[in-house]
């Protein structure tokens, strides 16, 4: 019987050639380390979509591999980015966010709408892999001692950051939140980032209570919003650091969209600037996309405005219902499937389209959901 995943004919890129296994991309990096820590992070947008899905499977599967392999025990630290913008104002023509936290911490949203599916998706691939997780929210990751050295870094060569992290309009965005409101200026422009010995300063302007200071120790407290290239940066850098902090092989595994131009472009003049040793650089593995009939990524906001999506299959418009109704039997079948992408280089170094899933899908659930109203 045939498959959707039998049928592929597999088109080997460049890396698939230089690789039998995909632990071989450890391989090195792991040699005379105790363990392998492989980080990934989702946004708390809320309930994780097909997307995340796919990715956090994988990265299980890819750990759980890569131990088997290595003959090393492994841990998944997951960053759960609860800076993820919620809400978005405009005051005198200005943009200002608050964040997931901050509409939390106000109880303006429910903290377990916006975890629970993470932590229901993450115990169900521990359980699955046997490969253990921490969750590490963003407030910690901001404040732990390297991400704040490679910050104090950053603000000593804005000059030379500005290029990497902002090739636009040229303000490396490192952001403070109003202490009285939590407003935060999205674009900067009142944004002034200063070095101190041991800190850094950011100053900004409420446009309800006027200018304010945040003071960012390299030792903790304070809190600052790294943008995405910052935190990328940062992050690399972060786990060049817990190579010899947890004598381990630091390994990022995120969407294939954090590889070519953004590894290119970002992370690797970023992590050069920074004098990190290529040595001591994490292991970056991409996870294939799942693309629209196009080949564009699938985004969940477009997603959710399904006529921009009117040629999606049916069956993936209800597919966060089908996580919910039938989430094991549809967990089962995604896993069976991430688990030959996490070894076998021809099928990890690829993107899957819709139609791919909606095949799986149909073939391996016992039966379709009735469709809910709308
Ligand atoms: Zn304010």
């Amino acid at each position: 019987m045939t498959t959707p995943s039998t049928d592929l004919i597999f088109a080997p890129v460049g890396i698939a050639h230089l690789t039998n296994r995909n632990s071989d991309l450890l391989r090195a990096a792991a040699a005379g380390r105790s363990a392998l820590r492989v980080t990934t992070a989702a946004q708390l947008n809320g309930v994780p979509h097909f997307g995340t899905t796919v990715t956090i499977l994988t990265v299980f599967a890819f750990a759980a591999h890569a131990a088997d392999d290595l003959g090393l025990p492994a841990t998944v630290v997951f960053d759960a980015l609860e800076n993820a913008p919620a809400e978005h104002l405009e005051r005198g023509g200005e943009q200002y966010t608050r964040t997931v936290g901050d509409l939390i911490d106000a109880g303006r949203l429910n903290e377990a709408t916006r975890t629970d599916g993470f932590r229901r998706l993450l115990d169900w691939a521990r359980d699955r892999s046997g490969v253990p997780y921490e969750v590490r929210p963003y407030a910690v990751y901001q404040n732990l001692r390297p991400v704040r050295e490679c910050l104090h870094h950053i603000a000593q060569q804005l000059d030379a950051f500005a290029p990497i992290c902002a090739p636009t309009d040229g303000v490396v965005k490192v952001r403070p939140r109003c202490p009285a409101c939590r407003l935060m200026e999205k674009a900067g422009k009142h944004l002034r980032i200063t070095t101190l010995p041991d800190a850094v300063q950011l100053d900004s302007i409420c446009p309800d209570h006027g200018p304010y200071t945040e003071h960012v120790p390299v030792n903790g407290g304070g809190w600052y919003d790294a943008n995405t290239p910052v935190r990328s940066i940062q992050k690399g850098y972060l786990l060049a650091a817990e190579r010899e902090l947890y004598d381990a092989c630091s390994v990022s595994v995120d969407g294939a969209d954090w590889g070519g131009a953004w590894h290119s472009q970002v992370l690797a003049p970023g992590l050069a600037t920074l004098g990190v040793p290529p040595h001591d650089w994490p292991v970056s593995v991409f996870t294939p996309l799942v693309v629209d009939r196009t080949g564009g990524k699938l985004s969940k906001s477009l997603y959710v405005a399904k006529s921009a999506y009117a040629d999606l299959p049916e069956l993936f418009l209800n597919l966060d219902i089908l996580l919910a109704e039938h989430g094991d039997h549809v967990l089962d079948t995604l896993w069976t499937e991430v688990s030959r992408w996490a070894s076998d280089p021809h099928r990890l170094h690829r993107s899957y389209t819709v139609d791919y899933f909606a095949a799986l899908l149909n073939e391996h659930l016992p039966a379709r959901p009735a469709p809910r109203a709308a």
